[in-house]
């Protein structure tokens, strides 16, 4: 048996029937990571001390014959955007390169709780800025699939490790796609929650109104079985809510489908389009009413009002890094002006600064009301789309990105090309709904493609379940 290719569940039964250790476990995926590592640079924090140790507890419960929680033993990997107490914390940035975590983010804190093992923290786009894991001050992650290539972004070094058996699963985080991107890029299970399911607490900030923090995983069951040991009401994050899961006997036969004119556009790769929609025909077959629809706000429209309420959100977020309260701090500096001035120039990556000024830009007085205002406007445009959608229909699906993986630095030299890659996720944050990626076919050249199942708030029930349906499919 090759311990790193396990399901959640499969690892969980191994330690339950002791087949195998959870400090066995640990081991092999502390071996391979560094054997494979190298070549895919998934993580920018290996801490297998700590792991060992944490797996060790777990083989003492399980030898004095005490049940285990389901996460309890199995070893993972989180995205360096979120504080393990005592490790580096670094959003891949040069600003936070030797900040070590004072306290445990609340999803750590939970997962703690289950005994779970942390093997380290991954890579991603600095402050979770990019579709393709470039923009990291530690350099980028291969894609295990094609190491020419990149794993998508930002959750980038997350989705590898999953990709590549470097990990069980993994947490991402997901402002305008994060998650579920690079998840389609690797082949591999990623879902986004709605709004306020997942306590942020903990998660360095991104774009407040639009971060959720969720699994990828190797299939969908481990997504549910992550998504309920992260979720619910915290008191730390005043915007999370206590999740009512329900018990959906799931009919495909009851099932609309709904599936949106503007997602299949110009500009949207073939083979990309034809995987789609021959899931969507499969799932047709098997009984669910299919119904074309409108959301006439969404792809680029979405994409346009993304761009401008994320930098707006970002530079107010990231001005808490003034060189003073936290990270790095220019040596150099004449005075309070200068060490602001040289502490963020030189901290900051230059996407992260290209996003700090549109959004201080889009803030500033007499601009505000033209691209702030209007771009709340056009995301409450959104919102109603949606809702008005999902009078007739249960779920939308839709390609998750427009194109498979590309290579390595094909886009990085023109962000206007990147940012056109989120063209298919950035609606889903915007009105904050729960959305799954996962694969659904191969290109020619052997590149994994997803589809993305995007259900109405706090109805992750339903399209996990739907996405376990179209697994066995
Ligand atoms: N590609 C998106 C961006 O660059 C992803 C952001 C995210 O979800 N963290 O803004």
């Amino acid at each position: 048996m090759n311990l790193t290719e396990l399901t959640i569940a499969k690892t969980h039964e191994g330690l339950v029937k002791k087949e195998f250790s959870a400090l066995e476990l640990t081991k092999a995926f502390l071996d391979k990571i560094e054997d494979l590592d190298k070549k895919i640079s998934a993580f920018i924090t290996v801490t297998a001390d700590s792991a060992l140790s944490q797996a060790k507890k777990v083989d003492d419960l399980i030898s004095q014959g005490k049940e285990i929680p389901i996460l309890g033993g199995i070893p993972l990997a989180v995205k360096d955007n979120m504080m393990i107490e005592g490790v580096r914390c670094t959003a891949a940035s040069k600003i936070l390169e030797n900040y070590i975590a004072p306290y445990d983010a609340t999803v750590i804190q939970k997962l703690k709780s289950h005994g779970a093992v942390f093997l380290g923290k991954t890579n991603l786009d600095e402050f979770a800025m990019g579709a393709s894991t470039e923009n990291s001050a530690f350099g980028p992650t291969h894609n295990p699939r094609d190491l020419s290539r990149v794993p998508g972004g930002s959750s980038g070094g997350s989705a590898a490790a999953v990709a590549a058996d470097l990990s069980v699963y993994a947490l991402g985080s997901d402002t305008g796609g994060s998650i579920r991107q690079p998840a389609s890029f690797c082949g591999i299970v990623g879902l986004k929650p709605t709004y306020g399911a997942v306590s942020r607490y903990g998660l360095i900030a991104m774009a407040s109104s639009l971060d959720q923090i969720g699994p990828m995983t190797k299939n969908v069951a481990d997504a549910r079985i992550v998504f309920k040991a992260i979720s619910g009401k915290d008191k730390k994050d005043s915007t999370s809510v206590e999740l009512e899961i329900k018990d959906l006997r799931f009919k495909i036969k009851d099932l609309r489908i709904g599936v949106p004119k503007e997602y299949f556009i110009k500009g949207i790769d073939p083979e990309v389009e034809k995987s789609v929609k021959n899931a969507i025909k499969k799932l047709g077959e098997a009984g669910a009413k299919i119904q074309e629809i409108s959301l006439p706000h969404n792809t680029d429209d979405a994409l346009a009002v993304y761009y401008i309420i994320m930098p707006s959100e970002a530079s107010t977020n990231l001005a808490r890094y003034d060189g003073i309260k936290y990270g790095y701090s220019a040596s150099d500096a004449k005075d309070l002006m200068d060490v602001y001035m040289k502490s963020r120039g030189k901290g900051f990556g230059k996407e992260v600064r290209r996003r700090i000024i549109i959004g201080t830009y889009a803030l500033s007085s007499g601009y505000y009301e033209a691209y702030y205002l209007q771009a709340q406007k056009v995301r409450t445009k959104i919102i109603e789309d949606f809702n008005k959608a999902f009078k007739s229909i249960d779920v939308v699906i839709v390609p998750t990105a427009p194109t498979p993986a590309f290579k390595l630095g094909e886009k990085s030299k023109d962000p206007l090309s990147m940012y056109l890659a989120d063209i298919f996720v950035t609606a889903v944050n915007l009105a904050g709904l729960p959305a799954i990626s996962l694969p659904c076919g191969k290109n020619a050249k052997g590149l994994p493609i997803g589809l993305q199942i995007i259900g109405k708030q706090f109805e992750e029930d339903k399209i996990l379940e739907l996405g376990e349906f179209f697994e066995k499919l």
